[in-house]
């Protein structure tokens, strides 16, 4: 048995009253709630040995060096990079892909063509689009189907000698579909293209190895895994982040610097200008640590019980569509006949019940669909099928008023 109740003394947030009534937590695709052992890791921080990290001979320089140092590994060790210098410290998934993006802008050249899957959140087509603007590649689009699922076999004919980059996200945050990004990765490799996968959803529900998917960046934030807003990470094989260039300059990224010639520092720093977050990187591997030691593989198992019985319970509503039935993660996004979305959250709201309502940053998806947006319930390891069955009660209570 899942110890979930055990767990959920972890999260003080978990105790707290909204609107009178207690909190049910289900905007977790949006960010995750933060655990005691983290929030201690935070103010151990602030108020031990808050220092600047690097330059400092000091003793509280050098403890924060040293913890901060220790996150990485904690972040190597967890992903299986090969080198803990793979690890670059960003401020969160958007931060890491516009690195990519801007590095690449060195790199490509007009009518290289990059492809993007149809299930990306802005923020993995955004910065594409610019770059393409930049440089005069070709946007190419792989198209989904109805369940939400990529259409694999158009895939496999957009890519040629011509493709340089694919990014796609290893699990959709609209709908939560699982992307089979090894293939998309082994296939790209087969005609001489680089793969970014952005793992902001995946990281928090399943174990990633970066040395088995052979990926060449993978990217993620640290808040929708039990850590702090802020921080997040990039990572890239050595040979991809020794090619592309700084994307910053300014302090800690130079080895020499003079009017003439600035050198630029080797692996990590040189992506890492200026003083980082560096309680975040620290609490951002406690947040990995306390995953680890609930178990990464069991939080999956009970967040798939979590996502078959929410979607049992919510397919007994008359008139309710669930979009997105793939191989999928704890989200489950959907609509009832043609109430607004918006409504519904807000009347969850006054019932304690927090989830998500509009297009979710994935325009595209919802393009497709031709709604305007969902209401995204997304389950984290911490939620019960207690909590599932109020929002149940909400939602026929939300639907009765507003039909
Ligand atoms: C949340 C999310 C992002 C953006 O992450 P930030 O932390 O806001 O930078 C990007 N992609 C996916 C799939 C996400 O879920």
């Amino acid at each position: 048995m899942f110890p979930v109740d055990q767990i959920r003394n972890d999260f003080p947030i978990l105790q707290r009253k909204v609107n009178g009534k207690p909190l049910v937590y289900f905007d977790n695709a949006a960010t995750s709630q933060t655990p005691q052992q983290v929030i201690d890791v935070i103010v151990d921080y602030y108020t031990n040995y808050n220092a600047n990290i690097h330059r400092g001979v000091h003793t509280l320089s050098q403890e924060a060096t040293d913890k901060y140092e220790q996150a990485r590994i904690i972040l190597q060790k967890h992903f299986n990079a090969r080198n803990p210098y793979e690890m670059i410290f960003t401020s969160g998934t958007t931060h890491s892909i516009n690195m990519v993006a801007s590095g690449f802008s060195k790199l490509l050249q007009k009518e290289d063509e990059v492809i993007v899957s149809a299930l990306e959140h802005h923020s993995n087509i955004v910065p594409w689009q610019m770059l393409c603007e930049k440089t005069g590649a070709l946007l190419k689009v792989i198209p989904m189907n109805d369940e939400g699922a990529l259409k694999m076999d158009v895939y496999e004919n957009l890519l040629s000698e011509k493709t340089k980059l694919v990014f796609c996200n290893h699990i959709s945050n609209a709908l939560g579909t699982i992307n089979p990004i090894k293939e998309i990765i082994e296939k790209a490799h087969n005609v001489g293209a680089a793969v970014l996968i952005d793992g902001a959803q995946s990281v928090p529900h399943m174990k990633i190895d970066f040395q088995e998917l052979d990926v060449d960046f993978y990217v993620a934030s640290a808040h929708k895994v039990c850590g702090p807003t802020g921080i997040g990470f990039l990572y890239g094989k050595q040979e991809w982040l020794e090619k592309l260039p700084p994307y910053q300059g300014g302090g800690e990224m130079i080895e020499t610097v003079t009017f003439e010639k600035t050198t630029y520092a080797g692996l990590p720093h040189k992506f890492e200008a200026g003083t980082p977050d560096i309680c975040g990187g620290i609490a951002f591997g406690a947040a990995i640590d306390y995953v680890n030691k609930i178990d990464i593989d069991a939080i999956a198992n009970y967040e798939q019980e979590l996502l078959e019985y929410g979607t049992e319970k919510l397919q007994e509503i008359h008139g309710l569509r669930i979009f997105g039935t793939s191989n999928k993660t704890s989200v489950i996004s959907f609509n009832v006949n043609d109430i607004h979305p918006y409504d519904i959250g807000s009347i969850l709201d006054k019932l304690g019940i927090a989830v998500r309502t509009g297009h979710h940053c994935a325009q595209p998806i919802m393009d497709f669909y031709n709604i305007p947006g969902t209401v995204r319930a997304s389950f984290a390891f911490y939620n019960t099928k207690e909590e599932i069955d109020i929002l149940v009660e909400g939602l026929k209570r939300a639907i009765s008023m507003l039909s």
